[in-house]
C-alpha cells in the first residue's frame, strides 16, 4: 500500500510496536515519564524553551482550543486564509460568535505580508492574529516570518496563532525567535504519530491572552492543562497509548535531526512538482511558496479526478482530491516517507492517466 495522503500519514514500524507496549495507568509514575518525555520533545519540535501541552483530540481540537483561549465574545480577530484549512478556523470562530475579520487569498496563493498590515492598520481593533502556516488543500506553505514581521510592525504586541498541523517537524517553524503566541499541531502528519493528539505551544504573551479571554471552555481550558502539566498530569484521560506512539515518533524525528528533516521534506516536495509536471500535472502552488509536505496541481484537461483516483486506489495507491474536487489532486510527502515512495506513487498516476486517455480515445 502507498498511502500519500496528508494524514493520517504511514505509521514506522517502531511507532506501532511502541503503542502495542503495556500501557501506563493516566495517574502512574511511568505516564508521568511519558508525558515528561513527550514534552521535551516537543518543545525542540516547536523550537521553544516555554510551554508545551499534549491535548487529546484532532489537530481541529487544537484550533478550536485556540479560539476559545485567546478570545471574548464579539471580539473582532484576523483570520488570514489561503484554502479550507485556514477557512474552518475562522468557522470555528464565527461558531463561538467571535467578530471574524477575513483576509482571503485565492487558492494556490499565499497570503501577503502587506495586505496583512494594511488590515491591521484599517481595523486597529483586532485582538488577534490567525494564521496558517502549510496551507494542506492547496500545498501552499505561507512565509509566517514575514507575515508575522509585517503585522508587528503595525501593532507591536498583536497575539498571533498559527495552524502548524501540517507543517512542524518537516518546515521549519521557530516559535519563540519568529515570536509565535500559540501553535498548534497533531500527530499525525508530519510527527509520525497516530492520530488522536493535538500539541499546543503557548509563549508568555499567549498566556497572558489565554488568561484575559472570557470565551467558555471547559475540556479545552489551557488553564486547566496547565496547572496539571506542571505536575506530569492531565486533566482528563489523555490517549495513553496515543502518547506511546508520538514518544516513538518524535524519538525517530529527532534521531534524525530537525535540519535533516527539513531537507528531506524539500527534496520530495521538489521530486512531486517536477513528476508532476512531467506528466502534464501542473502545482497550484509557485516555487517559492511550495510546500514541503503537500503539493496540489492541477488534473490535465479532459481527465476526470475521481475516476484517476480510483485507478489507483485499485492499485492501492492512495491520492486525494484537492480543493476543487473535480479537477484538482493532491500527494502528500510527509512524515514516514522516502523518494521511491513518492517516485512509485506518480509513475502509478502517469500509468492511470494514459490508461484513461486510452479509454477515451
Ligand atoms: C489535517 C489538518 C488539520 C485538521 O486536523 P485534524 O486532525 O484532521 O482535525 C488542520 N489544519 C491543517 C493545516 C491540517 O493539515
Amino acid at each position: 500500500m502507498n498511502l500519500r495522503i496528508p494524514g493520517p500519514t504511514p505509521l514506522p514500524p517502531a511507532v506501532v510496536q511502541a503503542m502495542l507496549g503495556k500501557v501506563p495507568g493516566h495517574r502512574s509514575r511511568q505516564f508521568e515519564e511519558l508525558l515528561a518525555e513527550v514534552t521535551a520533545q516537543l518543545r525542540q519540535v516547536f523550537a521553544t524553551a516555554g510551554e508545551a501541552l499534549v491535548l487529546t483530540g484532532s489537530g481541529t481540537g487544537g484550533l478550536e482550543a485556540a479560539v476559545v483561549n485567546l478570545l471574548s465574545p464579539g471580539q473582532p480577530a484576523l483570520f488570514v486564509t489561503v484554502g479550507s484549512f485556514g477557512e474552518r478556523w475562522a468557522k470555528i470562530a464565527e461558531a463561538f460568535g467571535v467578530a471574524v475579520s477575513r483576509l482571503a487569498f485565492a487558492p494556490g496563493q499565499a497570503a501577503d505580508p502587506a495586505a496583512v498590515a494594511e488590515r491591521l492598520r484599517a481595523e486597529p481593533d483586532l485582538g488577534a492574529l490567525f494564521l496558517t502556516h502549510c496551507e494542506t488543500s492547496t500545498g501552499v506553505l505561507n512565509d509566517l516570518p514575514a507575515l508575522v514581521e509585517a503585522a508587528r510592525r503595525v501593532r507591536p504586541d498583536l497575539v498571533v496563532a498559527v495552524d502548524g498541523v501540517s507543517s512542524v517537524g518537516a518546515a521549519p517553524l521557530e516559535t519563540d525567535a519568529w515570536g509565535l503566541d500559540l501553535v498548534v499541531t497533531a500527530s499525525q502528519k508530519a510527527l509520525m504519530g497516530p492520530p488522536g493528539l493535538a500539541p499546543v505551544a503557548v509563549s508568555p504573551r499567549g498566556w497572558a491572552a489565554v488568561e484575559a479571554a472570557r470565551l467558555p471552555r471547559y475540556y479545552w481550558d489551557l488553564r486547566r492543562a496547565r496547572r496539571d502539566a506542571a505536575k506530569r498530569q492531565t486533566p482528563f484521560t489523555p490517549a495513553v497509548q496515543d502518547l506511546l506512539g508520538l514518544r516513538a515518533g518524535l524519538g525517530l524525528l529527532l534521531a534524525e535531526g530537525l535540519p535533516a528533516s527539513f531537507v528531506r521534506h524539500a527534496e520530495l516536495a521538489r521530486l512531486a512538482r517536477a513528476r508532476l509536471g512531467e506528466l502534464g500535472f501542473r502545482p497550484l502552488a509557485d516555487e517559492a511558496h511550495a510546500s514541503p509536505t503537500v503539493t496540489a496541481a492541477w488534473v490535465p484537461g479532459g481527465l476526470d479526478c475521481r475516476a484517476l483516483l480510483g485507478r489507483l486506489e485499485a492499485k492501492e495507491v492512495y491520492l486525494t482530491a484537492g480543493h476543487d474536487k473535480s479537477c484538482t489532486l493532491r500527494i502528500a510527502h510527509m512524515g514516514y516517507v522516502r523518494a521511491v515512495e513518492v517516485e512509485a506513487a506518480l509513475a502509478a498516476l502517469g500509468e492511470a492517466a494514459s490508461a484513461l486517455r486510452d479509454v477515451a480515445l
